[in-house]
């Protein structure tokens, strides 16, 4: 992509209804704009990295099993009122009528509406266990939005449902979207931290919630710093890795206020004990026969016998996650996206001007990375050097190559961002890219 082509709104200014980084950094760089309070409109930046952490997200889920399918926004308040939560659920949910006055609602979650479509269409045992999955907008309307798309009223949402024949089965589906999901976050390059949260009316103890630690965040957590160095690479999803990996957390204290034992808390030593803030970025929840009881949905097991399916939703907030990888990884001074999501490969910086030799070199550059798939966006711009400095630390585009006129003919300036700068031949950089974004050929 060519700058002078593309739509990039960048501002020079932060604006002052953004109170913090993500927020600032998303409204500065281009990549949102709100279009009422807490609903916001997705530019082509910002709409780039929702569509490249919305694959991550897919592809592990993919990896654990679940199925994708898509259930619509706009639900009928029928099911609902059979589950008995469209009383209780109060002012966040959106209620809407139609010509025909009948009462439709905008989704903020899809627990009813999968155990209908189950209830329809399954009816043995044989067809268990079963994970489904779709990636769509919801909307609360939360009585404070704020902080840009970290708490809004419509956002993205992946939620995955687990079906299963009993209890013991209903865990290792648990687990198994426990397990998917420190490998998500792993990927997305963010240190997330299962923590025991509250689990309702079922109790037990599954019910976590995944959060990254920020000052900014919007919970109260407590936990032993130990937690921190557990090794989340090259997990696999057979039962041994499974098991093996919640036992390693098991043995870690960590908590949301709601969960919070100060005595337990206290049994770890001092010099380990953390009280700080976090984003939430995922919750993973079992809940057993709540719905397939109240709507009915059963199943045959072997033995002939009608039971309800023991039932589990997974959710990670995709929206959110794009805010929560900022207020993790930018600075103040340069931002640099996690290459597995970024919205661009790879920046070039024209320093010249129209048809000189810098120009020229560029050109080609970006033509040659182009064709080996390596996605450049190149500022072709007649904006001063200083700027695009400044605006491409601010894109977060993991490498820069810069060129102007005073190198040779197969001398390039590159940059990855956060580190000095160094001169390198087109093969090299080309190698080199290559590598860091594992592309053969
Ligand atoms: P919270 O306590 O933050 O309101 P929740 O418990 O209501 O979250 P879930 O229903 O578990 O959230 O939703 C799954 C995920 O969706 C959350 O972990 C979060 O990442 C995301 N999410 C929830 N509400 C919002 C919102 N208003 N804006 C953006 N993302 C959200
Ligand atoms: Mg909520």
């Amino acid at each position: 992509m060519k700058l002078s082509n593309y739509f990039l709104p960048i501002l020079k200014e932060t604006p002052s209804e953004a109170k913090i980084k993500s927020h600032q950094l998303m409204l500065r760089s281009g990549m949102i704009r709100q279009s009422a309070s807490g609903i916001y409109s997705w530019l082509p930046l910002g709409f780039k990295v929702l569509k490249n952490i919305e694959n991550v997200v897919r592809e592990e889920q993919n990896n654990a099993g679940a199925i994708e399918l898509l259930m619509p926004t706009i639900q009928s308040s029928e099911i609902w009122k059979e589950s008995g939560r469209y009383d209780d659920y109060g002012k966040e949910m959106l209620r809407i009528q139609d010509r025909h006055e009948r009462d439709l609602l905008y989704g903020p979650t899809n627990e009813e509406l999968i155990t209908q479509i189950f209830r329809d269409n399954i009816k043995s045992y044989k067809n268990l266990p079963l994970m489904l999955y779709h990636i769509q907008w919801k909307f609360r309307d939360e009585i404070r939005p704020r902080f840009g798309v970290m708490r809004c009223r419509e956002f993205l949402m992946k939620d995955t449902y687990s079906f299963d024949i009993d209890q013991a089965a209903a865990e290792l589906s648990y687990k198994k979207m426990f397990l998917s999901y420190l490998k998500t976050f792993e990927k997305l390059e963010l240190k997330a931290i299962p923590m025991k949260a509250e689990t309702g009316p079922i109790g037990g103890d599954l019910s976590h919630e995944f959060i990254i630690l920020a000052e900014t965040g919007e919970s109260e957590v407590y936990l032993d710093k130990n937690i921190l160095d557990i090794e989340t690479k090259n997990l696999d999803y057979s039962i041994e890795s499974v098991n093996g990996i919640i036992e390693k957390y098991s043995k870690f204290y960590s908590a949301t206020d709601e969960k919070h034992n100060k005595d337990d808390f206290n049994q770890i030593k001092k010099n380990d004990q953390m009280h700080t803030r976090g984003i939430e970025i995922g919750h993973i929840f079992y809940f057993g026969d709540k719905y397939s009881k109240s709507m009915n949905a059963l199943i045959n097991n072997n033995e002939g016998k009608n039971i309800n399916p023991q039932m589990g939703s997974y959710g990670i907030g995709v929206s959110r996650l794009p805010a929560a990888i900022i207020e993790a990884k930018y600075n103040d001074e340069f931002m640099k996206w996690p290459l597995s999501i970024t919205p661009f490969k790879v920046a070039i910086l024209n320093l010249g001007k129209n048809g000189d030799e810098a120009d020229q070199k560029s050109l080609e550059f970006y033509n040659l990375l182009c064709n080996l798939k390596l996605e450049p966006l190149l500022d072709d711009t007649s904006d001063s050097p200083s700027s695009k400095f400044k605006n491409f630390d601010l894109i977060g585009i993991p490498f820069q190559i810069i060129i102007g006129s005073k190198l040779k003919k197969d001398e390039y300036e590159f940059k990855e961002i956060g580190k000095d700068k160094k001169i390198l031949s087109k093969d090299e950089i080309i190698n080199f890219l290559k590598e860091a974004y594992k592309i053969d050929q």
